[in-house]
């Protein structure tokens, strides 16, 4: 790639140039990421790359969208390699900002929050966490002044919720999902694996176990929600360390939770923590 990557840590610095390349009639994709890089992001860059003509991937782990009692001190964080794997995508700006930059009034003077679809599934489990998704990715939103944003369909919720954002406050941006990366054995990749044991990266593969069984019975013909959940869990079950906190079959546009009767289109969403590290993955059901 030909392009040479800029670090900018400053919001105000941000805008200026965006609104300055966004003059020239140039249009502008946005990754948002909160680092330490894999394929996964990296397909979204190139996705970004290959659709807009100037490139910013943010690099932020956003303190709002944590709880007390979570990872927000030791997420991991490896600034150098991220940098090397942004410039590699051949993206514009990779954008670094300060909790400071971007909360400059503290946190929590202003929020957005999207009812009801923030409050289920991950939502029940950590509350107020979408509510800091939806504030800082309107922040980046408007600070890249981005025609397109693309984010991954591993955090489904989020996906779903940041379309409704978009939609519901007439936003310019397009949201764009783009597929789940896989490890070649069906893990998610996620910056969190790196915190699996190697035990518990062994029992991380009963997530994938478990969809893949239920998908299966799908495709058999099964269509009772209650039955499909079964068959996942009793796959996640057999590994010693899971702690399964929700399973559920949703409707993939909505997320209407199905309980009994499901119909030919629908998703099933996970949570389980695995020797103590939260992981999340998702699988459509179809026929
Ligand atoms: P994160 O850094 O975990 O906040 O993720 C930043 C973006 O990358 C989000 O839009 C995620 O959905 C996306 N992402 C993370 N993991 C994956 C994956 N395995 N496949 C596709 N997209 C992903």
């Amino acid at each position: 790639m030909s392009n040479q990557t800029i670090i900018i840590r400053d919001a105000k610095e941000l805008a200026s140039l965006t609104k300055k390349i966004q003059h020239e009639g140039k249009s502008i994709g946005l990754v948002p990421t909160m680092g330490y890089l894999h394929e996964g992001h990296l397909s979204l860059i190139r996705a970004a790359r290959a659709k807009s003509d100037f490139v910013v991937v943010s690099d932020f782990v956003n303190p709002t969208q944590f709880g007390p009692n979570e990872d927000y001190a030791t997420y991991p964080r490896d600034e150098q390699a991220d940098f090397e794997k942004v410039q590699s995508c051949g993206a514009d700006v990779l954008f670094i900002p300060t909790v400071e930059s971007l909360y400059p009034n503290g946190q929590g003077s202003t929020w957005v929050e999207v009812q009801n679809l923030g409050n289920i599934l991950c939502g029940a489990t950590r509350p107020g966490h979408f509510r800091g998704v939806a504030t800082v990715v309107t922040k980046l939103l408007w600070l890249s002044r981005a025609d397109y944003a693309f984010f991954g369909e591993k955090d489904y919720q989020q996906l779903t919720i940041l379309k409704r954002m978009a939609a519901d406050l007439g936003c310019p941006t397009e949201i764009i999902g783009m597929p789940l990366v896989r490890e070649a054995d069906g893990l998610a990749l996620s910056s969190r694996n790196v915190r699996l044991s190697p035990e518990a990266r062994k029992q991380a593969l009963s997530l994938n176990h478990g969809l893949k069984r239920a998908s299966a019975a799908f495709k058999a013909g099964c269509r009772n929600a209650e039955k499909l959940i079964w068959e996942a869990q009793a796959e996640i079950a057999t590994e010693k360390d899971t702690e399964i906190q929700y399973i559920s079959v949703a409707n993939p546009d909505t997320l209407e939770i199905y309980n009994g009767d499901v119909p030919d289109q629908a998703i099933m969403l996970l949570a389980v923590k695995v020797g103590g590290v939260r992981l999340i993955d998702n699988m459509r059901l179809d026929k």
